[in-house]
């Protein structure tokens, strides 16, 4: 359990990889609220519809958080989309929807919770990058470049906002069973299993334990980092 609940803010958390975040936190005791654009989310979780590339939507679900749990002490920047082909065929509209929403929507929720983790003097930033953002993906030209970026982000902000107590961190996740991985046939994935050393894929719950070790009591030296969890697959990056 959390020495005190904490107000905890997951984009995504409706299903795949925030779902498992939030859940893991709500087991640590903490105030979970979730977000997406379809809604749902675990039990006991406050539930909002938001989609994040709407700066409005996004003010107005923090101050619905606000009101419910308090200042968001927790952010996860979970939620991403993939939009993949290769370069030539990759229009500006694939590339803008998904720097629009993994890159773009983060700094947006990054800079509205830092307004209170300000005030509070402590706070606790994870954006959810992944493997391919340090090792580069044909057709994923967009999404490796928005995974990037938040490798930057995050270490600027630990540079920016150190000073108050408040960590910016990355987790960058191999491959894991979800919605996202679905889609792959299964010599994709058995393709992908075997450039992985541990040859499996990852799961959620793996995920969401950086994520609850980074923002605990024993994460709190750590800032700029970039935590691998990805079965040994992007070693050295
Ligand atoms: P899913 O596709 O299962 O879930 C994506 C989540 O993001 C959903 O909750 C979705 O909800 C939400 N979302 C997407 N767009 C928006 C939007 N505009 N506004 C609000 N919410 C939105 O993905 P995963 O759980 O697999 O992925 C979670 C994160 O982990 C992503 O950032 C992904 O890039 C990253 N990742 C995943 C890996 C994997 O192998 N699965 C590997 C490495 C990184 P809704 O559709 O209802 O809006």
């Amino acid at each position: 359990m959390s020495p005190e609940p904490r107000s905890v803010l997951v984009t995504g958390g409706n299903r795949g990889i925030g779902r498992a975040i939030a859940e893991a936190f709500l087991a640590q005791g903490d105030k979970v609220a979730v977000t997406s654009r379809s809604g749902g989310g675990p039990d006991g979780a406050l539930d909002l519809t938001c989609d994040i590339t709407d700066p409005d939507a996004v003010e107005a679900a923090f101050t619905q958080v606000e009101e419910a749990h308090g200042p968001v002490e927790v952010l996860v920047a979970n939620a991403g989309v993939t939009a993949d082909t290769l370069l030539l065929r990759m229009s500006e509209d694939d590339w803008s929807r998904v720097i629009d929403t993994n890159l773009t929507a983060s700094f947006r929720l990054a800079k509205r919770a830092a307004k209170g983790m300000l005030r509070l003097r402590r706070g606790r930033i994870v954006f959810i990058s992944s493997v391919v953002g340090l090792l580069g993906s044909a057709g994923q030209v967009n999404y490796a470049a928005s995974k990037a970026g938040l490798v930057g982000m995050a270490r600027s902000l630990s540079r920016e906002l150190g000073s108050r107590s408040i960590t910016a961190n990355v987790v960058a996740p191999g491959f894991v069973d979800t919605d996202m991985t679905a889609v792959l046939s299964d010599d994709q994935k058995n393709a992908i299993k075997q450039q992985v050393p541990l040859q499996r894929y990852g799961t959620p719950e793996e995920i969401a334990a950086a994520v609850t070790w980074l923002t605990g009591e024993h994460g709190g030296y750590v800032t700029g980092a970039v935590i691998p969890v990805d079965g040994g697959l992007g070693m050295g990056h």
